[in-house]
């Protein structure tokens, strides 16, 4: 008898054990076209007429939760779906293809709907071409249906999930209902890709790099994902739960050992003061961010704070969401970072790019956006100043590739600046700019960037992207992704012995920053200001009060002196 394989093993993206229901998220892959004999086309047309009851039912369901939790008008959009599957002249369609082609139900759906779609597309009448969104929607569930996928289980009643999906988007996940999702099993995600940081963020563990996951997993399997060690079990038995929870919490640090972390200051064993500070975007961040006692905010990715809205924010309503975050974390300081979106991250109301870029890390992508889209840009900017009236507000630049970018920035601002002063709009005359630190060619000319701003925050993600030439979301290359590559560490090096000299502030907010594996050597290498997800301040925190800041050098020196990333790895006990 063979064994069924019950432990897969991934790559671990985001910390913590979850167990819950797998619930297949996203949808099934593309329609393949089969020919069918003449003696089973009666099957296939039963087969259509189970997943349209189906469809019917899941769709009505929405309807009635829609109607009840947000309105009418909303839950007519099921009406129309519910109405085109009622219609008997489409059903009738899709029946002559299954009957006069001989072909499978899905390849006969998919024709028929992309028939009806053509149609639509010709016209002018916008209410028509929103219908083939209806079409496309339906005619994806009854696929979907077909192929046993269930894309209503978050909607369910079932309260503990693991979402099953090849990829998931930022925006995906953050509309998901995160009460109800125990952890994320995913085929594509780099570990530092946005959903693997949102996911930290948010403390819901994420294994990814499963090859054909929709595949291996059904919908409904009990599951334990272990974003420890990158694994998932099937069908864990109450013994093996146990034994999985019991060999991993030492990684957690308990509520007991933070509140006693809490009272002890964020210093080496030998004294050397060290900043740890939160990277946000919503509130439920700035609340970890406060029970972690975090020294203010040192990254808020603004393009992931308004992913749940629609149209783009208003000046007003940014200044309004920068005020409270500002006011709630006084006296500490607010890095606000002008939008970061393109790469991995689109939003509902990303506006500039109509169509999908073939290297969109190398295309138009977080400042590039910003100096092309100057209306959105000043909206920002006018809110951020106008924020900086109410506490410490500092303005960070993401994909700062030379000194042009900041200076065209800086221009404005300081219009923005003069027209406040003379409408007697309140805001800090000492706001303080600047630069992430992410494209290798801000490395090379650091020493000119550093002259135009007051502060510089290294994103390692991208950094390491770029300087590597990997993808940070590419998981068919994650081994080439490589903090400890030399090449890496010499890079951190310059920057930090750069700002030093200039006597600026360096930190770091990449990921590298809220790993414990890599502190020591970060402390070494001359930073002292880490700025990171606040769920691993802790873990951060107790192991800086381990580390002398001599020893800390002497591993930096000797890293900086070693060319094989095997070695690197093996003198910091990786
Ligand atoms: C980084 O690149 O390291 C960073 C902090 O920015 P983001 O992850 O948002 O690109
Ligand atoms: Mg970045």
């Amino acid at each position: 008898m063979v064994q069924k394989q019950t432990r897969i093993t991934g790559i671990a993206i985001s910390p913590g054990i979850g167990y819950g229901k797998a619930c297949i998220w996203g949808t099934a892959p593309a329609v393949k076209r089969r020919k069918i004999r003449v003696g089973q086309v009666s099957s296939e047309l039963k087969r259509l007429e189970k997943a349209v009851d189906m469809s019917l039912k899941q769709i009505f369901d929405i309807r009635d939760k829609v109607s009840d939790k947000i309105g009418e008008k909303e839950a007519d959009i099921f009406g129309a779906h519910a109405m085109l599957l009622r219609d008997p002249v489409l059903m009738a369609q899709v029946e002559k293809t299954i009957v006069e082609q001989r072909i499978n139900a899905e390849a006969a759906i998919e024709e028929v709907i992309d028939e009806s779609v053509k149609v639509y597309a010709t016209t002018n009448e916008m209410y028509l071409k929103e219908r083939i969104q209806d079409f496309r929607d339906v005619g994806r569930r009854l696929v979907d249906n077909l192929a046993g996928f269930n894309q209503e289980c978050l909607l369910a009643d079932e309260s503990d999930i693991i979402v099953i999906a090849a990829e998931i988007t930022p925006s995906q996940l953050m509309e998901a209902d995160h009460s109800k999702i125990k952890g994320f099993v995913t085929e594509m995600g780099g570990e530092t890709s946005h959903v693997a940081i949102l996911a930290r963020s948010l403390g819901i563990p994420l294994v990814s790099g499963i090859s054909n996951v929709l595949n291996r997993i059904k919908a409904g399997l009990p599951l334990l994902v272990n974003g420890f060690n990158g694994t998932i079990l099937r069908q864990p038995s109450n013994n093996e739960i146990k034994a999985e929870k019991k060999e991993f919490p030492r990684i957690v640090i308990s509520e007991s050992e933070i509140e006693k972390l809490n009272k002890l200051p964020v210093e080496t064993a030998d004294g050397h003061p060290v900043t740890l500070m939160a990277n946000v975007r919503s509130q439920t961040d700035i609340m970890f961010a406060k029970k972690f006692q975090s020294a203010g905010i040192g990254l808020y990715r603004t393009e992931l704070a308004f992913n749940n809205k629609n149209s783009f924010p208003s000046e007003e309503y940014q200044f309004n969401t920068y005020k409270e975050v500002v006011q709630q974390i006084a006296p500490h300081p607010v890095t606000i970072r002008t939008l970061d979106l393109g790469g991995d991250k689109f939003s509902p109301y990303y506006p500039y790019l109509k169509k999908r870029e073939l290297n969109p890390y190398l295309g138009m992508r977080a400042i590039r956006i910003s100096l092309a889209r100057p209306d959105i840009l000043r909206d920002q900017l006018r809110a951020i100043v106008r924020a900086s009236a109410h506490g410490q507000v500092k303005l960070l630049l993401p994909m700062i590739s030379g000194v042009e970018e900041i200076r065209r920035i800086k221009r404005m601002l300081y219009r923005i600046m003069r027209n406040f002063q003379k409408e007697g709009i309140p805001f800090d005359p000492d706001l303080r700019i600047g630069a992430m630190i992410e494209i290798p060619s801000a490395v090379i000319v650091i020493s000119s960037i550093l002259k135009e701003v007051d502060f510089i925050s290294v994103g390692t993600n991208d950094l390491i992207q770029y300087t590597l030439a990997v993808d940070r979301s590419n998981e068919t290359v994650s081994q080439y992704y490589e903090p400890m590559h030399p090449a890496v560490l010499h890079l951190l090096k310059q920057i930090a012995a750069a700002a030093n000299r200039e006597k600026k502030e360096a930190s770091i907010c990449g990921e590298m920053a809220a790993d414990v594996r890599y502190t020591k050597l970060l402390i070494g290498l001359g930073y002292n200001v880490l700025s990171m997800s606040s769920l691993f301040i802790p873990q951060i925190k107790r192991v800086v009060r381990t580390i002398t800041q001599d020893s800390a050098r002497e591993l930096a020196y000797k890293a900086l002196n070693l060319w094989e990333i095997k070695k690197i790895k093996k003198l910091i006990h990786l």
